[in-house]
């Protein structure tokens, strides 16, 4: 070794070891590295996507923003963006600048780079509704079993499968437009509900529910409030959901195309009429599914 690859070693070795379990922003940065954003800023409660070059030929690449351990993937155009990284912007984020670490394993060095993004925050849509009391609480049986509902669903949505299912763009589950966006704040008689967790697409009963992209069923459940309910793990924490189904038409383990009819639609669970809810949860955080759709195009 050189005078000055044992320098640079030696460098990182001190870099590494003064990191420590490296979750601090702090870290070495290295002007070589190309980082693009999609969209430039990032909003609150959407997907964003980072596309990447580091300064050399790379082993692996990990990824940390804030406590969570983003999955970075190969793409299919190694010369010019030989990575891509999906961050999950949650609806509660602040805003303001925010560091992503990366953390290259080279065969003789790990390089680490912060890089700084925008994230600004998005207005979303309330609605006030008056409501009979009884239609704005739950009956103690009847809350068990949506908060029993709540944790399934939250469990399956939590587990972060290292197999990446999912190719290319996402598609539309269904082709009917959109009649409830994400993120909607409903206030029954003033009181906040949860926002809007997916988006509403309109679908009569019957309609062939196309699986998103690839991946693997990990649920299929009957929910009090989103009714027949399936889930697709698309894998590195990314997963689509699908409610108010009339019919299930893949079962728990099944691997699915995209494109592929999993279910029909329906109006099941409580809901006033029939349409399709589809949602996305990426780390753990549901986010809007259109931001899913317009970053697609950048996908390869
Ligand atoms: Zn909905």
């Amino acid at each position: 070794m050189n005078r000055r690859n044992f320098l640079k070693n030696s460098i990182a070795t001190l870099l590494i070891s003064s990191l420590g379990n490296w979750d601090i922003s702090l870290a070495s940065t290295t002007s070589a590295w190309r980082i693009k954003p999609y969209p430039p800023t990032f909003q609150t409660g959407t997907i964003g996507l980072l596309k990447l070059k580091p300064p050399c030929q790379v082993d692996d690449i990990k990824a940390r923003f804030g406590k969570k351990e983003l999955l970075v993937f190969p793409t299919d155009t190694p010369k010019t963006w030989p990575y891509s990284c999906l961050v999950p912007v949650p609806l509660k984020a602040k805003a303001g600048k925010k560091i992503i670490t990366f953390r290259a394993i080279t065969p003789h060095d790990t390089l680490i780079y912060s890089y700084k993004l925008s994230i600004k925050k998005k207005k979303y849509p309330k609605e006030f509704l008056k409501v009979k009391k009884k239609y704005a609480e739950f009956p103690p049986a009847i809350l068990k079993r949506v908060r029993a509902d709540q944790a399934a669903v939250g469990k399956a949505c939590r587990a972060v499968t290292p197999t990446i299912y999912w190719h290319g763009p996402f598609i539309k589950p269904v082709p009917g437009r959109v009649t409830s966006p994400f993120g909607l704040q409903r206030y029954f008689n003033g009181q906040p509900r949860s926002p809007h967790s997916g988006m509403d697409l309109a679908a009569p009963i019957g309609t062939p529910v196309a699986a998103s992209n690839s991946g693997k069923v990990v649920l299929t459940r009957d929910c009090y409030l989103s009714g027949k309910t399936l889930i697709l793990d698309h894998g590195g924490g990314l997963f689509t959901l699908y409610c108010h189904l009339s019919k299930f038409k893949a079962n728990p383990g099944d691997i699915t195309d995209k494109g592929q009819t999993i279910a029909l639609s329906g109006k099941s669970g409580r809901i006033t009429g029939p349409h399709l809810h589809w949602g996305v949860s990426l780390l753990g955080s549901r986010l809007d599914p259109q931001s899913l759709l317009d970053i697609s195009r950048f996908l390869a």
